[in-house]
């Protein structure tokens, strides 16, 4: 029963001291098989302490939202703090009484056999593959469905444009910016890799995860070719997302091929 335990507790945060920010389980909104991206290597805060203002007893938001993707950071400035400081300690999450009821236990028992017989490791295979740092932190995204496009933000209820910046004709949704817009189709047609990044996907982060299923399966050379050349294409599909809207360039399908091909031979 003890692994189980483990599963099912989870920090309640207090003076934070006690708590690894980027190893324990300590949002209670997030899934328990959810796993935290690791610490960026230019941050220093690692207990949950670091996050906390200690005069105000709030969420330090700059130092928050300056390293966390902003699919946490809601869920973060969310967990409520109280003004008296006490010392963390452990609670059992799966029940909303937070008392430990045996029939929880059971169905997440149940919850963790069927995810891993289900899921496959994606998410720690993606901090492997050879790219930098802040690429395969932006694969992490993608795999987890948090590319913070317009309408990640909109679904936070943020007010932003929420049109494709690429084609002025789409949405500005993972789904679109990554699959369906003719920028993007040209970029993967032009590589070969349009059959295989298919549009039938029910969301982009599954089909995110399909392509790295197949990709996985190639021989060894191939899959590290594949996988880098797949990887560089997202990430530069998001940068010319990123420039068109921000500082109104126009996207040229060329000239991204170019800078994909200069990340490939570079890696
Ligand atoms: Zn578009």
């Amino acid at each position: 029963m003890k692994p189980i335990l483990s599963h099912g507790l989870i920090w309640k945060v207090g003076d934070g001291l006690s708590i690894n920010a980027w190893k324990d389980r300590w949002i209670p909104s997030l899934d328990s098989s959810f796993t935290l991206p690791p610490r960026p290597p230019e941050c220093m805060s690692e207990r949950v302490a670091d996050f906390i203002n200690p005069q105000t007893r709030q969420w330090n938001w700059s130092v928050v939202s300056a390293v966390w993707p902003p699919g946490i950071l809601p869920k973060i400035l969310s967990i409520p703090l109280k003004f008296q400081s006490h010392a963390d300690r452990h609670i059992w999450a799966p029940h909303k009484s937070a008392s430990y009821m045996v029939k929880s236990a059971y169905d997440l028992l149940w919850q963790l056999k069927n995810r891993d017989r289900n899921e496959f490791p994606l998410t720690k295979f993606i901090w492997k593959i050879k790219l930098p740092f802040k690429i395969r932190f932006f694969l992490w995204q993608c795999c987890k469905g948090l590319v913070p496009t317009s309408e990640l933000l909109a679904s936070k209820g943020f007010v932003v444009d929420s049109s494709c910046s690429l084609c002025n004709h789409g949405d500005d949704s993972q789904y679109h910016i990554f699959l369906q817009c003719p920028f993007a189709r040209a970029i993967w047609l032009q590589q070969q890799l349009h059959a295989l990044v298919n549009i039938q996907a029910l969301s982009f982060s599954q089909c995110f995860q399909n392509v790295m299923k197949s990709l996985l399966s190639l021989s060894r050379h191939q899959t590290n070719d594949y996988i880098i050349r797949f990887g560089a294409s997202l990430w530069w599909i998001w940068k010319c997302r990123n420039e068109s809207r921000f500082d109104g360039s126009q996207p040229d399908t060329r000239r991204t091929l170019c800078s994909i091909n200069a990340l490939v031979l570079n890696v």
